[in-house]
């Protein structure tokens, strides 16, 4: 029987270091300060937001909402950006995605101006995670470290398999457990032997977004299984890319969907606000 990794306990823990290190720079005069931009009405998305802004109630930080409507245009947003960028109540812009399809997602993040990039996206802070130099981690995959820390168990030297690899979660992933010395396997649609080299992974982090697509004949004994995935099963249950129920018994450590990754998320984009806002104060982000 797998120990369920509680992600909503270790976010809870984060947010709460996070409030302290808000109330320390307010004392020092520093208020940091988020922008959330919605544009568009998708219900899925404003869940997010309103999630976003009350964990910046939570901590402390000050957030703005920009909601846009659905026919916005790309220079309408991108003038919001410019705004935002130049704005010095503001340390951190997130803009929700998925953005309209009449909009160019990734020339909108370019225009982020790095220092604000609190989603780690920008071309700019995606070299620096690459080098190993970066003030801003991806929140997911950063999340995901904290789970495996939470647990107690040494990424260094273990055989960690990532199943996905997308530029915001699989890609970034692989890079984070690769600087904590892990041996990186990435896996995706076209890896033969998929199962055979998910049972090579002590730690297994799965970012597919297929309903329970990982199962128990796929996990090695004693595993970490890391589950990125928030899909609906066949009754419209949210689930994740792990067969939980089947896992469970062979894994040492497993994280539950909900409750598990998603709360990271939030917390490690509120760390990243923080981490702006000394940035552009000149102060070291530790
Ligand atoms: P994505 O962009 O759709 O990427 C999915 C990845 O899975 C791709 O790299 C794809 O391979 C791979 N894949 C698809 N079918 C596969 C198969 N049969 N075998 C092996 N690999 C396969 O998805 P994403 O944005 O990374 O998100 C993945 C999941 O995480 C989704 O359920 C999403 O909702 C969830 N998510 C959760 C959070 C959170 O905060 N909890 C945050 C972000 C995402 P190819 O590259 O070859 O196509």
């Amino acid at each position: 029987m797998a120990v369920r990794i509680d992600g909503k306990a270790v976010a809870e823990k984060i947010k709460a270091q996070v409030a302290e290190e808000v109330a320390a720079l307010k004392a020092q005069g520093i208020c940091p300060g988020m922008a959330v931009v919605l544009v568009g009405d998708d219900p899925a998305s404003k869940i997010y937001v309103n999630n976003k802004k009350k964990a910046c109630a939570q901590t402390g930080i000050y957030s703005e909402e920009h909601v846009l409507p659905a026919e916005t245009t790309q220079e309408e947003l991108l003038a919001l950006i410019a705004k935002l960028n130049a704005d010095e109540k503001i340390h951190g812009i997130l803009v929700q995605s998925p953005l309209p399809k009449h909009l160019d997602e990734k020339l909108v993040v370019e225009h982020i101006d790095p220092n604000k990039d609190v989603d780690a996206f920008h071309a700019y802070n995606v070299g620096k995670i690459m080098i190993g130099d970066f003030a801003f981690l991806p929140c997911t995959p950063a999340g995901v470290i904290e789970l495996i820390r939470s647990t107690g168990v040494e990424i260094s030297g273990k055989n960690c398999v990532v199943v996905g690899r997308s530029n915001i979660v699989g890609k970034p992933m692989a890079m984070l457990l690769l600087h904590n010395n892990g041996t990186v396997t990435i896996c995706h649609s076209k890896t033969k032997n998929l199962a055979e080299i998910c049972r090579t992974a002590d730690i297994l982090v799965v970012a597919v977004g297929k309903a329970k697509f990982i199962t128990a004949d796929m996990v090695k004994p004693g595993a970490v299984v890391i589950d990125v995935g928030m899909d609906r099963d066949e009754n419209g249950k949210l689930c994740g890319d792990v067969d939980y129920d089947a896992v469970e018994p062979v894994a040492s450590y497993i994280t539950p969907v909900p409750g598990g990754v998603g709360p990271m998320t939030i917390a490690m984009l509120m760390k990243n606000a923080v981490s702006a806002a000394k940035i552009q104060n000149g102060l070291s982000v530790n």
